[in-house]
């Protein structure tokens, strides 16, 4: 075994059904008395639960809602956000939802020092790393700093009941890129690598019956369990090719990223293949249908959620793959292949096109 360095980031978590109950307990645990709830304008049902249960605490009085939370954490948001935090005298941060909800919490966690209690309702994995990315003029800066790292988090299934199918399958498949390319990171070590492939199994086996039975609780739970693992790897290990796609994808042709994750992801794969063949043969053991392929395991797995598969579903126009590929070019990850443009400007086209990967 080659040497390496392993790092824990020191994190509590608390998993499992019915746990909103516990938030009172873990709010204490963090000697907070006066929260202040974040969540979207959609799921503000759900942040109001909490504040009634946090409520019926003893010794906890929740300074209200924020509910304004919004994809890719906008700098006006947060500067609303931590004014509305100072006048409320919170003195600790409830995120309830998303990346996007998650990412304000970060945002306001990092400025002001409080404790931040996560609550993460999708599989995209923001509150098990201390990475944030905020938009500025339309920019996406992004920064890791320990600071940013949640200080508990609370995995409730319950709350996952109501993502839509559709939703849970990219943000799923969102979540199972992180472990791919944490397969191969270059500061990657083995305990990441069990992380990631157990990451990966269990949300390959349990994304499809979501898709097919939204309400099969064991199903929800395994899919919430590979995404917190999923989520430990992404923010402990580098990313690559795959990521930084993503991310110039995304943050240019404003396109959703879960949805822009799910239809790069094979691509990004196949372009490094020949350069991990190690870490294909282990991913295709834990992909379903794979027949010892990890591509083809993809492929199926995409296939049996109904996802959409081309770009240009989401509006991306062909003349845009050509910026994309200056773009996704410029200041490249590390990689374990090395970046060749025109070869990655095949790639993002056969993802505007939906083409099935090979
Ligand atoms: P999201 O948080 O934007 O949520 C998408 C929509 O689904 C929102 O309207 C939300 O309210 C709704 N939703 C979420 N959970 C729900 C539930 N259980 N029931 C019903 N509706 C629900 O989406 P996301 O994919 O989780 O997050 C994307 C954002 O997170 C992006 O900005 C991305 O950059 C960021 N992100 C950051 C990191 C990181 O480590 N910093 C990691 C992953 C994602």
């Amino acid at each position: 075994m080659s040497s390496f360095e392993y790092n824990q980031a020191p994190l509590r978590v608390v998993f499992g059904t019915g746990t909103l109950s516990k938030v009172p307990a873990e709010l204490a645990r963090l000697k907070a008395s006066k929260p202040l709830i974040l969540c979207t304008p959609e799921q503000t049902f759900q942040a109001e639960k909490v504040e009634e249960i946090v409520k019926l605490a003893q010794g906890i009085t929740p300074v209200g809602v924020f509910p304004k939370a919004t994809m890719h954490t906008p700098g006006n948001i947060t500067d609303e956000a931590l004014e509305f935090l100072k006048s409320s005298g919170a003195d600790s941060l409830v995120s309830i939802g998303g990346g996007s909800t998650t990412g304000l919490g970060k945002a306001l966690a990092v400025r002001t020092g409080l404790p931040h209690l996560s609550i993460p309702t999708t599989y995209a994995g923001s509150e098990m790393t201390p990475i944030l990315g905020e938009t500025v003029g339309g920019e996406k800066k992004t920064r890791s700093d320990p600071a940013i790292l949640p200080t508990s988090v609370v995995y409730d299934v319950d709350l996952t009941m109501t993502l839509p199918p559709g939703l849970s399958a990219t943000s799923g498949v969102n979540a199972i890129a992180h472990s791919v390319e944490g397969l191969y990171a270059q500061n990657g070590n083995p305990i990441m690598s069990l992380m990631a492939l157990e990451g990966i199994r269990s949300l390959a086996a349990s994304l499809p019956t979501i898709v097919s039975s939204p309400s099969d609780v064991p199903a929800r739970s395994q899919a919430l369990y590979g995404a917190w693992l999923c989520g430990v790897v992404l923010g402990n290990v580098g990313m690559a090719l795959h990521h930084k796609l993503c991310h110039a994808l995304g943050g240019s042709f404003n396109l959703p990223h879960a949805e822009t994750h799910t239809i790069v992801l094979p691509h990004a794969l196949a372009y490094n293949a020949l350069a991990i063949p190690e870490v294909m043969q282990k991913l295709a053991e834990v992909l379903p249908g794979s027949d010892g392929d990890a591509i083809k395991g993809l492929n199926v797995l995409l296939t049996n959620l109904k996802v959409k598969r081309g770009l240009k579903e989401f509006g991306m126009k062909e003349e845009d793959v050509d910026k994309a590929a200056d773009i996704a070019t410029r200041n490249p990850y590390w990689n374990p292949r090395d970046i060749e443009k025109e070869k990655i400007r095949e790639v993002i086209r056969r993802c505007w096109a939906g083409e099935e990967a090979r």
